[in-house]
C-alpha cells in the first residue's frame, strides 16, 4: 500500500488528538512496580524452556552527551566529566554479565542496538570494550543478516571512526541531523556542519554499512516549510536508506531542556502541518516508501520489502524486519521484552548503579501480559505494520468471535470509516492510503486502557 498523493490536511487537523506511538502494547504507562526481579527471572526461565526459544535482541543504553540539544526529551546526562561515563561503563559490564547468565547461551543475538544519549560519546576503545563484554556473555551472530546498529552524533564522529565502528561489528547506523538551517541549529543549540554530515553518510556506505538511517525533526523553532524543504533536498542528495521525520512536541513543563527554547519561535499548528505535508510529498516524490509512524525507506530497503510481504515488526526502536525476538534492555531506564512480559530498568543513574553494586538486577517495573493484552497487541501490531486486520486469523488463534469480542471497538471505528481512513467489512479492517498517516488514531480504538480512560493526556500529539 502506498500513501495517498493528496495530503489529508483537514483529517489530520480533525484527528490531531493525543495518542501513543505503540512501540509496545500495552504502553509503558501500564508498567508497575509489582513486576519485580523475581517476575523477570520467571519470564526468562519460561522463555528458555520454550520448545524453540526465540533468538535475542540486545539494547544498550548509553546516556551521556557532551552538549544539550534544547529540544531533547531523552533520558540523558550532559557532562564533560568523562569519569562519570567510565563509572557507568563499569556498572554496565556487571549488568551485562548478570543478564547474560540468565539466558541460555545457545540463544543467538540477531539484533543489537546502541542507543542514547550519545553512544559515540565513548571513545573507540570503550565501544569495543562493550562489544567484547557482550560477546563474553551472549552468542553474537556473525551472519550478514544480523542487525547491529548504533546511533551516532555526526559531531562526534569522523570517517576513521565510521571505519572503526564497522570493524568492531556494526553494520547499521542511524544519524541525528534534525535540521541543517543555521538559525534553527542555533535556536536548539545543535550546531552541525552540513557537508561533514553528508560525507559521513558516504563514508558509512564505503565501509560496508548496509543501512544508513537519518533522523530529522519538524516543528523546531524558526523552521519554515521553505527552510525545511532545503534541509530535505540536501539530505536527499546523500540518499539515506531510511529516514525518520519526527514531530517536535514542545512540552517545557515536562522537559527542562525545552525551557531554553523561545516558545514564540515554535511553529504554530498551521505551519507544522505545512512542514509535514511538504516533507511527506517530497519524500514520496523522491521515491521513498512511507512505512508508517514517521518512517520512510527506499523501495529496495528491507523495511519496504517487509512491509510488502507482511513480515514487518514494531519494536522500541520503531520498525524492524527481525522475526520475533526476546529483547534484553541494559543500562539505565532500558526496556526489555521477554516472552509475554515487559521490564524496565531503574531510570535514575544512581539507583541503577546502586542496585548493581548490591548484586541485584536493576529492575524498576514491568508488566506480565494477560491473554487479552496479547490479543490486542496482535491487532494493534497488524494495524501498525500491515495496515490490515484479518479477523479470521485472530478468531483461530484466540478462539473468539471477532465481531462479538470487539463490538464496541468496531462501533468506535465507524466514524473513521466515514472519513475514509479505513474500510471495514465482515472479514477485515483495511487501512486506506489516507489512513496510513493516522495509524495510531486507528490503533487507539483497540487500546483497552485508553478505552477505559479516554483522557490520554500524557501522550504527545499525533502529528
Ligand atoms: S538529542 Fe541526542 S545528543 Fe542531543 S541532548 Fe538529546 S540525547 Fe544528547
Amino acid at each position: 500500500m502506498s500513501i495517498t498523493t493528496s495530503f489529508p490536511t483537514e483529517l489530520i487537523t480533525k484527528y490531531g488528538l493525543a495518542g501513543p506511538r505503540y512501540t509496545s502494547y500495552p504502553t509503558a504507562l501500564q508498567f508497575h512496580e509489582g513486576f519485580d526481579t523475581e517476575a523477570y527471572r520467571r519470564h526468562i526461565q519460561n522463555s528458555n524452556d520454550d520448545l524453540i526459544p526465540r533468538p535475542l535482541s540486545l539494547y544498550v543504553h548509553l546516556p551521556f552527551c557532551k552538549e544539550l540539544c534544547y529540544y531533547c526529551a531523552c533520558n540523558k546526562k550532559v557532562t564533560s566529566n568523562t569519569r562519570r561515563a567510565e563509572i557507568y561503563l563499569a556498572h554496565l559490564d556487571k549488568e551485562i554479565e548478570m543478564q547474560g547468565s540468565l539466558f541460555d547461551r545457545d540463544r543467538q543475538v540477531v539484533q543489537l542496538h546502541f542507543g542514547g544519549g550519545t553512544p559515540t560519546y565513548y571513545d573507540d576503545m570503550q565501544l569495543k570494550h562493550i562489544i567484547e563484554q557482550l560477546s563474553q556473555s551472549f552468542l553474537l551472530s556473525r551472519a550478514a543478516s544480523r542487525e547491529f546498529s548504533i546511533e551516532i552524533d555526526p559531531r562526534t564522529v569522523n570517517e576513521e571512526r565510521i571505519a572503526y565502528l564497522a570493524d568492531i561489528g556494526f553494520n547499521r547506523v542511524s544519524m541525528g541531523i534534525q535540521d541543517f538551517d543555521p538559525a534553527v541549529q542555533k535556536a536548539v543549540n545543535r550546531i552541525q556542519d552540513e557537508g561533514k554530515t553528508l560525507a559521513l553518510i558516504d563514508a558509512a556506505r564505503k565501509f560496508g554499512f548496509n543501512s544508513v538511517s537519518v533522523d530529522l525533526i519538524y516543528g523546531l523553532p524558526l523552521q519554515t516549510a521553505k527552510s525545511f524543504e532545503k534541509t530535505i533536498d540536501s539530505v536527499l542528495t546523500a540518499r539515506p536508506n531510511r529516514l525518520s521525520v519526527y514531530n517536535y512536541a514542545h512540552l517545557p513543563h515536562l522537559f527542562r531542556a525545552q525551557r531554553m527554547i523561545n516558545s514564540e519561535e515554535v511553529p504554530v499548528a498551521e505551519v507544522r502541518l505545512q512542514l509535514l505535508a511538504s516533507t511527506v510529498t517530497k519524500l514520496v516524490d523522491a521515491g521513498y516508501v512511507y512505512i508508517g509512524m514517521d518512517h520512510f525507506a527506499l523501495p529496495d530497503d528491507e523495511l519496504s520489502i517487509a512491509m510488502e510481504d507482511g513480515s514487518l515488526q514494531r519494536n522500541f526502536q520503531g520498525y524492524s524486519t527481525c522475526s520475533e525476538t526476546d529483547l534484553i534492555g541494559m543500562g539505565v531506564s532500558a526496556i526489555g521484552k521477554v516472552g509475554n512480559s515487559f521490564v524496565q530498568n531503574r531510570k535514575d543513574i544512581r539507583d541503577w548503579q546502586s542496585a548493581i553494586d548490591d548484586g541485584e538486577l536493576p529492575v524498576w517495573r514491568g508488566l506480565g501480559l494477560s491473554g487479552e493484552d496479547r490479543l490486542r497487541r496482535g491487532v494493534i501490531s497488524a494495524i501498525m505494520c500491515q495496515g490490515r486486520v484479518r479477523f479470521a486469523e485472530f478468531e483461530r488463534k484466540y478462539r473468539i468471535d471477532f465481531a462479538d469480542h470487539f463490538a464496541l471497538e468496531l462501533e468506535l471505528l465507524k466514524p473513521l470509516q466515514d472519513d475514509g481512513l479505513i474500510v471495514l467489512s465482515e472479514q477485515s479492517l483495511e487501512v486506506t492510503p489516507t489512513g496510513l498517516l493516522l495509524l495510531r488514531v486507528i490503533a487507539m480504538k483497540f487500546d483497552e486502557y485508553l478505552i477505559k480512560d479516554m483522557k490520554g493526556k500524557a501522550y504527545s500529539k499525533v502529528i
